[in-house]
């Protein structure tokens, strides 16, 4: 019978809100290209001659060393979930714990 649980989901709860988890939001849309776009990190300025989101969500969770450790896990959580994680699993520095 304690309403203590309420104080933590309020301390959790940032005026901000959560970080969107659309990958577009952190990078910039190029010029199209035969009909694609080429996608540039707003971290770190790589560029993808072609913007594929899953290649982007991979690049920022694991290739990036620019983006912030909060969005790096939700991107490393995603890429997991699609089975796409073919890259070099000893770089990853991003704890889930
Ligand atoms: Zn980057």
């Amino acid at each position: 019978m304690s309403n203590s649980q309420s104080e933590n989901i309020d301390l959790n709860k940032k005026k901000r809100g959560r970080p969107k988890t659309d990958v577009w939001e952190y990078f910039k849309e190029g010029p199209r290209n035969r009909g694609h776009c080429s996608a540039e990190c707003n971290f770190c300025g790589w560029k993808q001659q072609i913007g594929q989101p899953i290649e982007m969500q991979g690049y920022i969770a694991i290739n990036c060393s620019k983006a912030p450790y909060e969005i790096k896990t939700i991107f490393l959580e995603k890429v997991k979930n699609n089975g796409h994680l073919e890259y070099k699993n000893k770089n990853i520095k991003v704890d889930l714990n």
